[in-house]
């Protein structure tokens, strides 16, 4: 718990929220403002910033709450797919600094972009480029 963390009122009852499922580990409940209908947030119940703020058992939690209630919201609201994502950062657009996947329903003709539109500029890497990226990566993980 953080005490001034909106996500964690959330889920201590402190501040209404639409919940919508709900687990010993995480809560999802409907964005207060939503980019589609059925638009709906999971968090986990314990605080943390960032995906790699989690421990694993958190973060199998979070994700089997998704894998759950993917097609459940898509059927709900009749959408023809969804997007799921993580804004993980302050660089990439998170605002609320406690771990939320989004749920976005899409629509056929919404006109709203793949997540591929989310980088500002992607950068021009050459075959040799990649090859070492990819090197540091596995070396890393
Ligand atoms: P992000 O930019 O990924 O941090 O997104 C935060 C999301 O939380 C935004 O889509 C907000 O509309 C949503 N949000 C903020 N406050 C609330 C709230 N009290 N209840 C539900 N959703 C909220
Ligand atoms: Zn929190």
């Amino acid at each position: 718990m953080s005490d001034d963390c909106i996500f964690c009122q959330i889920i201590d009852g402190d501040i209404p929220a639409r919940t919508v499922y709900e687990t010993d580990e995480t809560l999802a409940f409907l964005d207060a403002n939503p980019l589609a209908e059925g638009h709906t947030l999971v968090i986990p119940k314990t605080h943390a910033r960032q995906l790699q703020d989690l421990d694993d058992e958190t973060a199998t939690a979070v994700y089997e709450t998704l894998h759950r209630l993917v097609p459940v919201v898509e059927g709900t609201v009749g959408a023809d797919g969804s997007n799921v994502a993580f804004n993980n950062g302050p660089a990439a657009g998170q605002e609320i600094p406690h771990v939320h996947g989004h749920i976005i329903p899409r629509f056929e003709g919404d006109g709203g972009r793949p997540v591929h539109a989310v980088a500002g500029s992607p950068p021009k890497l050459s075959e040799e480029d990649l090859d070492t990226i990819a090197g540091e990566i596995k070396s890393n993980a």
